[in-house]
């Protein structure tokens, strides 16, 4: 008999969306529940066991020294880490503040007096090693469940090696780029459905960068109708703390504007 994997469920600082769409998967959970074992999960469970765990998923960004400690402390205790969703992945919405900006506004926000104690939002992996990352924000239920599924049948989970431009087509959306309007769907990893394009906004590429993107090819299109600073806004939404994603944009953007062949 296959040995039954124990899993740890962690959370830091975010919204807990992520959670919220792993707390509905409550049938697909139960159809694995021979396979694992949720032994520690503050937000769903009153019994947690202190480890070590065979996988442990976090979601979130850690941003006290105390969260940084746990990470490490769980890192020790953990055959993998599983980073759940964007935050935890790339450091997601709590990054969109510029590095070295949130002290400044601490001050700003709690007065002059107020001592902070929170540093700057980064993905897990600046701190440790990550096995996988479930991307999204929030994770897509599927994923979620085909990752879970991989981890209990003792496999590596398997990242998509399509875009987001896939799901796209698959949804019959007319593509934004034909209307000049900005999109990072080709550079980013499928597996969301196209949720955003289909509902009338581009993609900001909270599902990671996928493994061949051409960020060259990407800014060399949108630089037909788009500014340095729209494509610089649209970066930071989800890309603000990934130095090589933002190094390979600026290298792009100095070409300069380009023309529609
Ligand atoms: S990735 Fe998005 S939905 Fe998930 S915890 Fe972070 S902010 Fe919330
Ligand atoms: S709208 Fe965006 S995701 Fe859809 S096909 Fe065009 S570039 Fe790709
Ligand atoms: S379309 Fe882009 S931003 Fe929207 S969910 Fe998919 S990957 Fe994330």
């Amino acid at each position: 008999m296959t040995k039954r994997l124990t899993i740890a469920i962690y959370d830091f600082t975010d919204c807990e969306g992520c959670e919220v769409v792993l707390s509905t998967l409550k049938e697909n959970l139960l159809a694995l529940e021979d396979r694992f074992d949720i032994v520690n999960w503050r937000l769903a469970q009153d019994a947690c066991k202190d480890g070590p765990y065979d996988v442990t998923i976090i979601e979130g960004t850690p941003v006290t020294g105390d969260e940084i400690a746990l990470l490490k402390e769980l890192r020790e205790k953990s055959g993998a880490i599983v980073a759940l969703g964007a935050c935890a992945s790339i450091a997601g919405i709590p990054g969109i503040m510029d590095k070295g900006e949130r002290e400044k506004w601490y001050k700003k926000i709690y007065g002059p007096e107020y001592k902070p104690i929170g540093v700057d939002s980064l993905p897990l992996a600046a701190y440790v090693r990550v096995e996988h990352m479930i991307h999204g924000c929030p994770v897509n239920a599927g994923e979620l469940v085909r990752t879970i599924e991989e981890l209990a049948s003792g496999k590596k989970p398997k990242y998509r090696d399509y875009s987001v431009c896939f799901d796209c087509k698959e949804a019959g959306n007319t593509c934004r780029l034909l209307n000049d309007k900005i999109c990072f769907g080709p550079i980013t990893q499928g597996g969301c459905k196209a949720v955003c394009i289909s509902g009338g906004s581009p993609c900001y590429g909270c599902f990671g960068l996928r493994e061949d993107a051409n960020i060259d090819g990407l800014v060399r299109i949108l630089r037909w109708a788009s500014s340095p600073k729209e494509i610089r806004g649209h970066l930071k939404i989800f890309f603000n703390h990934i130095p090589e994603y933002k190094d390979a944009f600026e290298s792009a953007l100095k070409r300069g504007r380009t023309k529609r062949p």
